[in-house]
């Protein structure tokens, strides 16, 4: 049994060959939006539809295996890295996205400074920015 399988068995879903395919793809290519997951999966296994997709996605976010990120202003990327608690570094040109540790230690985030007595089970930081490609785009056409 593969870790895909295994993780899919753990929150009580069928192992199936598109289910297997996203996780494969969100693996090999993390923080990808849905157009592009699609494409992934297509290029390997043609006969799976879009719609089998989408769902696929859903169901896999709903049991907590992918993470959905939705930066401000973005399209919804998903990530099979889960669990963790990690950040995520947006280029507000091109959109690319990055992981970044929390910044300090464990799931620190989730001690906030006053939780309002709210129960906190998920702390969200993006930090906002221009990637390396972009800087240099933009010094050279200057
Ligand atoms: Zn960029
Ligand atoms: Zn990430």
């Amino acid at each position: 049994m593969t870790d895909f399988e295994a993780q899919l068995r753990a929150v009580s879903l069928r192992v199936t060959r598109p289910r297997l395919a996203v996780l494969t793809a969100l693996r090999d290519h993390p923080h990808v939006d849905t157009e592009t997951v699609i494409a992934l999966v297509r290029a390997e296994h043609p006969t799976v539809s879009h719609q089998t997709i989408y769902d696929v996605l859903r169901a896999l976010t709903d049991t907590g295996l992918v993470r959905r990120i939705q930066p401000a202003g973005a399209t919804a990327r998903y990530e099979s890295r889960v669990g963790d608690n990690h950040h995520h570094v947006v280029c507000r040109t091109c959109g690319a996205i990055a992981d970044v540790e929390c910044a300090v230690g464990h799931t620190p985030c989730l001690t906030a400074s006053d939780d309002h007595g709210f129960v906190i089970d998920q702390a969200e930081v993006v930090y906002w920015g221009t990637c390396p490609d972009c800087a240099a785009t933009s010094r050279t056409s200057h």
